[in-house]
């Protein structure tokens, strides 16, 4: 009989896919739990975005559109980078996708020969090196630690560069880590002679601080975005990427074959979220912070570090090697055992195996009794270990 492929076989799954699906099976059995594993926002899409897409639907806009993209939509991109940022960012060099899932799929294989190599930081957002192996290159780590609040050591990176490096992969604010990168890092890794891929889906949600783009420092760089997590719109499957403009059309052949287009009334819908919904995006992030506070002070009143406060996104990353150093035994025996479902650093790279990833994309009613099942898990393991 006919196996699935090695390259099918090959590929690690998304362990938080595996956490979130076994504690569905809890509820599903009669268990509550909280779940404070998935970057999901919990807040509802902004009404004024579901209507322009309940608008779009009525007017017929239901077919492919322009495998780019709508220009209409392409363009209020631009204008939000040049906006935000004081880039000038060509509509033509902006590729639309069915979510940032693709356009890192567009942009690996756009870049990659087989062999060739990506640079990126451990941790790293579970599915880039996965996406890279898929197309046939080979993910090259830089650890970063907590100590230089997770931020990148330029000459670490420089001396991991060579002639496969195909480009260098960053992500601020970053997840699992949620460190902002200042302009000197982003100065440094965007001279560092290759293309910088810059995954900037969780601009706008920061705290205290600000975010820049790649995009201030190089042009040789491409920049991924998409409209999940500061518009709550996961469920859409919209992004897209800005590239250099040689890389445009053999990335726009890959969307042909690949996707087509993005659907037209989510498209509509993805122009009104840029242009339209300030006030409930400034209402989104001043909630996430005051849960980013409330997780923080309650993870650290009950004993677990966190060993750098997050400046954006909205997770914490927390070290949890005192209750057990085997991060996927130790995620999956707290949700079996008091019904909190978080994600186990393992899945961000061994840099951050001992670490479980807490996202506050939840409620903050959700939060604190999550920490209070978790104060249970941990002084139960802590009694049992005297
Ligand atoms: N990049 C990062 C860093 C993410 O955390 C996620 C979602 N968890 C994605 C990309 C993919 O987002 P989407 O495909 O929903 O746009």
């Amino acid at each position: 009989m006919r196996q699935p492929s090695a390259r099918s076989l090959n590929i690690p799954p998304f362990i938080v896919m595996d956490v979130l699906e076994r504690a569905q099976q809890m509820e599903r059995e009669g268990r509550s739990v909280i779940h404070l594993e998935i970057g999901e926002p919990n807040f509802d899409t902004p009404e004024c975005v579901r209507q322009a897409a309940i608008e779009a639907i009525e007017k017929g806009e239901t077919k492919y559109t322009h495998s780019l993209g709508l220009l209409e939509l392409r363009e209020a991109i631009s204008e939000n980078y040049e906006l935000r940022y004081g880039v000038a960012v060509d509509p033509g060099r902006i590729i639309v996708t069915p979510g940032t899932s693709p356009a890192l799929l567009l942009t690996f294989a756009a870049l990659l020969e087989d062999g060739g190599e990506v640079l990126m930081n451990d941790p790293h957002y579970a599915c880039y090196p996965n996406f890279v192996s898929f197309l046939g290159g080979m993910p090259v780590y830089s650890p970063v630690f907590a100590q230089s609040g997770y931020f990148p050591d330029l000459e670490d990176m420089a001396a991991r560069i060579g002639p496969r490096t195909a480009g260098v992969l960053i992500n601020s604010p970053g997840n699992p880590t949620g460190a902002v990168l200042d302009t000197k890092i982003l100065e440094g890794i965007a001279g560092m002679g290759v293309p910088v891929v810059s995954d900037e889906i969780y601009h706008g949600l920061v705290y205290d601080t600000m975010e820049h783009s790649i995009l201030e420092f190089t042009e040789e760089a491409f920049v991924l975005n998409g409209f999940s997590k500061l518009y709550a719109m996961t469920g859409w499957r919209l992004g897209y990427v800005i590239a250099p403009e040689r890389f445009v059309r053999p990335m726009q052949k890959i969307q042909q074959n690949f996707f087509i287009s993005a659907a037209a009334f989510v498209q509509r819908a993805g122009i009104t979220a840029l242009r339209h919904t300030q006030t409930e995006v400034q209402e989104m992030v001043r909630t996430y912070d005051s849960r980013r506070k409330l997780l923080l002070s309650g993870l650290r009143n009950m004993g677990l570090p966190v060993p750098v406060d997050p400046q954006g996104a909205f997770y914490v990353l927390v070290d949890a090697r005192h209750l057990d150093s085997d991060s996927h035994r130790l995620a999956f025996d707290i949700l079996e055992r008091v019904g909190v479902a978080v994600t186990p650093g393992i899945d961000f790279g061994s840099a951050a195996e001992g670490h479980l990833r807490f996202s506050y994309a939840n409620s903050s009613e959700n939060i604190r009794e999550g920490i209070r099942r978790l104060s249970e898990y941990t002084s139960e393991v802590t009694n049992y270990e005297k």
